[in-house]
């Protein structure tokens, strides 16, 4: 069964480690991500784009895929399923599919309009038990073909976005999507230790997790960060292993074309980097 964010990210605010939403993209992805979340008895959260649920042939098609597969793998901790910056049509595509927790992301509207859309999806999210995330300042980067330009959020907008009763929130504290680039200034620490005095007990999530050096990290999560979004970074183990495979020529030697040998390298490249951002992140043995 799948469950909202909320008790998650609460345990994880108290107890000073954070929560990865690892993004998926297809069966491999989420069973490889799945099953290293139940080997490291930690809670996960699978991120959904909105790119790539179309690529998954609808969120009703995924929701029915990760439902089904934590079921005939035999997972017990716990496991959300989200939307990640998703629209504002989309966040209710995701509710009526099934999914148990969604981030309305609307930080390119007006302050006033994002306030309106968000406390609507409020109400509805709280009804149906659904874990909300919301966003102040655009987070930097590409995402979906969308590139913010890696505001530094206002302390102020995301207390007021906060106390609409959102389950967490995501604020622009310098960090962006994709790889970060070499002459990167960091996170801003003055901007989340502003946030984290604002809104007290309201987890905070940390997106464009790549890359991030570890301290860097560590020291989010003693500022409030409770939940942290990975996503290019399995991409780029998956390719660099599925790489390697065909440069070695192995595709071409016996059954090496059978796609569950191709892609096997690839799935454990993803395996080992959701392991490493586990232990980073000190969910390690949290799901209760
Ligand atoms: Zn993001």
């Amino acid at each position: 069964m799948l469950v909202s964010a909320k008790e998650m990210l609460e345990k994880a605010k108290a107890g000073h480690y954070a929560v990865g939403q690892f993004n998926i993209n297809n069966l491999e992805w989420t069973k490889s991500i799945l099953q290293t979340a139940q080997e490291m008895n930690s809670p996960v959260i699978l991120g959904v784009s909105e790119g790539a649920g179309k690529y998954m042939c609808g969120f009703k098609t995924v929701a029915a895929m990760v439902e089904a597969m934590v079921e005939s793998l035999g997972i017990t901790v716990p496991v959300a399923l989200h939307l990640d910056h998703g629209t504002y049509e989309g966040a209710y595509k995701c509710i009526e599919a099934g999914f148990s927790s969604i981030m309305f992301d609307g930080s390119h509207y007006p302050i006033a309009e994002n306030i309106e859309k968000t406390k609507e999806l409020v109400a509805v999210c709280r009804e149906k038990g659904i874990s909300l995330e919301a966003e102040v300042g655009a987070i930097g980067g590409e995402e979906d073909g969308v590139i913010g330009g890696g505001e530094v959020a206002d302390p102020n907008e995301c207390k007021m976005i906060a106390d609409l009763g959102v389950t967490m929130l995501a604020a622009g504290i310098g960090n962006i999507h994709g790889k970060y680039p070499a002459n990167w200034a960091g996170l801003r620490f003055d901007t989340l230790a502003a946030i984290s005095e604002k809104v007290g007990q309201m987890p905070l999530v940390l997106h464009g997790g790549t890359g991030i050096p570890a301290d860097q990290i560590k020291k989010a999560i003693s500022l409030g960060v409770s939940k942290i979004n990975v996503n290019t970074e399995c991409q780029l183990a998956f390719a660099a292993a599925t790489r390697q495979y065909i440069e070695a020529g192995k595709d071409l030697e016996g059954k090496g074309f059978d796609p569950r040998k191709l892609l096997a390298p690839g799935v454990e490249a993803i395996k080992a980097t959701v392991k490493e951002k586990m232990e980073l992140f000190g969910s390690v043995g949290k799901a209760e």
